[in-house]
C-alpha cells in the first residue's frame, strides 16, 4: 500500500508537472529515489544540467544524513547513543533548532521527538500494529523537545528520546534544491519530492505550474484532484493520512500522530496543504510548509484557520474536509481550480 501510493504519487506529479513542456524542449529533468521517496525534478535556464546533478547528488547526501533507518545516518547515531553526547554538523543542529520553534508555535503539534511512538505502530518498518495504550502512555513520557539538548560541540537526546525528522525532511531538501536552482542560475522548473512541490517561476509559455492536490476521498486514483493550483515561485507541501496507513479490525490509522495522545490525528481534516514563496528572497519556505502541514493536519481545520490568521508566518492554506469541503484562506483563492463532479464544496476563508 506504501509502495502504491508513492508510485501513484510519483505518477500522478510526473503526469501533472510533465503535461506542461513544450514539444520542442530537450529534456531537462531527473528522477531520483531518495529519502523513501521517488522525485522528479525539472529544470530550465542558466546552468540547468549542473544544477539537476547537484539536486541529484545533494538529495544523496541528505539521505544519508536525515534517514532514520540508516545507523550512521547523524539522526541515527543520535538515536542509538541513548543519553551520550554525539558530535553533529552544524547543518543538522540548525534543523533541529527550527524543528524546536515549530513545535513551540505549533504548541506541540509538530513534534519530531513523536519517533518512538511512530516506530511503535510500524510506520517505521511497515509492519503495522495498534500499540496497547499503556505503551503509548509510557512513550509519551519521552516525546518532547525539553528532551533534544543542542550545544555549541554537542548534541544529545534524553535516554528513550528518538527523533524522526519524516514530518520535516522532504520540506528542507526542497529548500536546497530551490538554492541550487537559484545558485545556478535556473528561472524556471520544478521539483516533486513525493506530497512536496517546488514550482520555480513558470511554465515555459509563462502560465504557472499547475499542482494537483491530490483527492483523499479517491486516493487510488492518481488523476483524482480535490483541485488544481496555478502556481508560480511557490512550495506546495501536503499532508494527508491516505498517504500512509493500515487498517485492523475495519479502523483505519494514518501516519500522522497527535503527540498529545499517541493515537493518528483524528481532527476532521483528509488533507492539508500548505503553499508560501520559493523565489530567492526566500528562506526556509519549504521546511516551514513541511513543518506546517503536518501541525495542521494535528490540529483541525479551526485552529489551522486560527493560526493562518494570527501567526505570522507567510503561508496560504487548502485544507480538505472530511465533511466534503475545500476551505482555502484568501491569499490562496485565486489561484484555485475547482475540480467539476469532485462532489466538494468551495470554501474561501479571510
Ligand atoms: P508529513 O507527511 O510531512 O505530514 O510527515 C508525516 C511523517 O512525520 C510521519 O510519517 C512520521 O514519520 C512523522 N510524524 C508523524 N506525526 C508527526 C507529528 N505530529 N509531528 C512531527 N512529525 C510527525
Ligand atoms: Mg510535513
Amino acid at each position: 500500500m506504501k509502495c502504491f501510493a508513492k508510485l501513484a504519487a510519483a505518477v500522478w506529479m510526473l503526469l501533472c508537472l510533465c503535461a506542461c513542456k513544450a514539444p520542442e524542449e530537450p529534456v531537462h529533468d531527473r528522477q531520483v529515489f531518495a529519502m523513501d521517496t521517488v522525485m522528479v525534478f525539472k529544470a530550465y535556464g542558466g546552468e540547468y544540467e549542473t544544477a539537476l546533478e547537484e539536486a541529484e547528488q545533494e538529495m544523496q547526501r541528505l539521505d544519508d544524513l536525515l534517514s532514520r533507518t540508516k545507523e550512521d545516518s547523524e539522526v541515527g547515531r543520535l538515536n542509538s547513543a541513548a543519553g551520550e553526547h554525539v558530535q553533529v554538523g552544524d547543518e543538522i543542529q540548525e534543523l533541529l533548532r527550527s524543528a524546536a520553534i515549530y513545535t513551540e508555535s505549533t504548541n506541540g503539534a509538530f513534534d519530531i521527538t513523536i519517533a518512538p511512538v511512530v516506530a511503535a505502530w510500524g510506520f517505521t518498518t511497515d509492519s503495522y500494529q495498534v500499540p496497547e495504550p499503556a505503551e503509548l502512555e509510557s512513550l509519551l513520557q519521552t516525546v518532547g523537545m525539553e528532551h533534544v539538548h543542542l550545544d555549541a560541540d554537542s548534541t544529545w537526546l534524553d535516554v528513550g528520546t528518538q527523533i524522526d525528522l519524516g514530518g520535516i525532511a522532504k520540506g528542507y531538501a526542497s529548500d536546497r534544491v530551490a538554492e541550487i536552482y537559484h545558485e545556478n542560475g535556473v528561472v524556471q522548473g520544478t521539483a516533486a519530492l513525493g506530497g512536496n512541490v517546488m514550482a520555480l517561476g513558470t511554465k515555459r509559455d509563462g502560465t504557472p505550474w499547475r499542482v494537483g492536490v491530490r483527492d483523499p476521498r479517491n486516493s487510488g486514483d492518481a488523476n483524482a484532484y480535490a483541485a488544481i493550483l496555478n502556481l508560480t515561485d511557490s512550495f506546495a507541501v501536503t499532508s494527508g493520512g491516505y498517504e500512509r496507513y493500515f487498517e485492523e479490525n475495519g479502523k483505519t490509522y494514518h501516519h500522522i500522530l497527535n503527540p498529545a495522545t499517541g493515537y493518528p490525528a483524528d481532527s476532521g481534516l483528509l488533507s492539508v496543504t500548505v503553499v508560501a514563496d520559493c523565489s530567492e528572497r526566500s528562506h526556509g519556505n519549504g521546511a516551514l510548509c513541511d513543518a506546517l502541514s503536518t501541525a495542521l493536519f494535528v490540529m483541525g481545520e479551526e485552529q489551522a484557520v486560527e493560526f493562518w490568521r494570527s501567526n505570522g508566518y507567510p503561508f496560504e492554506l487548502l485544507l480538505v474536509t472530511e465533511d466534503g469541503r475545500v476551505v482555502v484562506t484568501k491569499g490562496l483563492s485565486e489561484q484555485v481550480e475547482q475540480m467539476e463532479g469532485s462532489g466538494y464544496i468551495y470554501e474561501t476563508v479571510s
